[in-house]
């Protein structure tokens, strides 16, 4: 599989934020890059960067090195981005995804044809909680509607199967 500029994207957006992806796509293919010329090129404040740069850390997105600097006497941090890792990532990203999915397609099954929800959207419960709300929103006070659940165990059902076969698909 390639590991495209816009999978890097997704990839970091879910994992690490929006507000990383400047600076990812900064350091995307520059190398030991310090982290003052970062916030110069970025435009944006250095605790700022150095907070993104150790949370893309965390997650083995960058490597880095710190040196002295002879003339101003202190350390400045040199940062790689670590684009194999994105492959990674992205397959844990996948599996948990999955995983999600199975787990509310399990519990909706769990509940087939026993769902209740607010008109507003405030809550949508099954028959249990219903019956301890007496069948009233808490939120809003409205009489719950009873909602037939087929639709989504479908479309649960169709998602983790479209997972599955771009899982495949990958490999
Ligand atoms: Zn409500």
């Amino acid at each position: 599989m390639r590991i495209t500029n816009t999978k890097i994207t997704e990839t970091v957006k879910e994992i690490i934020g929006e507000d990383s992806l400047e600076i990812v796509e900064y350091l995307r293919d520059k190398k030991n890059i310090s982290d003052f010329k970062i916030a110069e090129k970025t435009k944006r404040d250095i605790h700022e960067i150095r907070n993104i740069l150790y949370r893309l850390y965390n997650h083995n997105l960058v490597s880095y090195y710190r040196k002295k600097d002879r003339q101003k006497g202190w350390y400045i941090s040199y940062w790689t981005f670590n684009k194999k890792r994105i492959k990674d990532l992205m397959d844990n990203l996948h599996h948990s995804k999955i995983e999600k999915f199975t787990e509310r397609l399990q519990e909706e099954e769990l509940n087939k044809g026993n769902i209740y929800m607010c008109p507003s959207a405030c809550i949508r419960v099954n028959f249990d909680k219903a019956t301890d709300f007496e069948f009233k929103c808490p939120e809003c006070g409205t009489i719950l509607n009873h909602q037939d659940n087929e639709k989504t165990i479908t479309f649960l059902r169709d998602k983790i199967k479209e997972l599955r076969t771009v899982k495949n698909i990958a490999k």
